[in-house]
């Protein structure tokens, strides 16, 4: 089964990917991990993302699609969730043709759905592990030692994506160039609505039930 997990920036798709990952043995595709990976190791798509990543900007849909594109044909059969691509509806047309190409198949398109105020309290309270990636809050799941990763004992920042102005920007770009992909796959009867808010198990309950459909 192949999934792909859409919502607004602090929907819980990274957190319900762990999950899937976890218990589906499924691979998980983020584009957004991928240009952090980037970032952290400065290669030259790190570099050219950032401009973008830092303002809450989408990063142009060439660079987001060759890279999915070489994702996608590392597969060698394994199930996949794609997290946090497409965003834009060139995206969306380019992976229908990548699929084709690659004679793969999207089976559900899991819309996780919370409202704005819920969004921003996650975003501007979310702290993440510079090391190994492991996700905080500072009310719902805070580190036992103040900055310090309980898995790795790494250090635990704010992405610079998550301060408030740029979490205004993020939320905008996304009413705008994402949320019409809602009816592109809603037209392609993948989409399954769910509400993401509550515990995040209870979510992946969620989730779980209506994949199995
Ligand atoms: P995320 O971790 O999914 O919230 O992504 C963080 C940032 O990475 C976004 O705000 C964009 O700047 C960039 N990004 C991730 N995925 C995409 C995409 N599919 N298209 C364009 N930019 C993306």
């Amino acid at each position: 089964m192949n999934l792909l997990l859409f919502g607004p920036p602090g929907a819980g798709k990274g957190t319900q990917s762990t999950f899937l990952v976890e218990k589906l043995d499924m691979r998980h595709i983020s584009t957004g991990d991928l240009f952090r990976s980037a970032m952290k190791n400065n290669t030259e798509l790190g570099q050219k993302a950032k401009q973008y990543m830092d303002k809450g900007q989408l990063v142009p849909d060439e660079i987001v699609i060759g890279m999915v594109e070489e994702k996608l044909k590392s597969l060698s059969g394994q199930s996949f969730i794609l997290d946090g691509f497409p965003r834009t509806e060139p995206q969306a047309k380019a992976l229908d043709q990548l699929l084709t190409q690659l004679d793969l198949k999207l089976d559900w398109v899991v819309s996780l759905n919370v409202p704005d105020e819920t969004l921003i309290s996650r975003l501007t309270g979310r702290r993440v592990c510079k090391g190994c990636g492991a996700v905080y809050h500072v009310d719902s799941k805070p580190t036992q030692k103040s900055g310090v990763c309980d898995v790795c004992g790494g250090e635990v920042i704010q992405r610079a994506d998550d301060k408030e102005d740029v979490i205004k920007d993020r939320l905008e770009v996304y009413r705008k160039s994402t949320a019409p992909l809602i009816d592109y796959y809603q037209a392609q009867n993948k989409l399954l609505d769910i509400d993401g808010t509550g515990a995040t198990e209870a979510v992946f309950e969620r989730i779980k039930a209506a994949v199995a459909k």
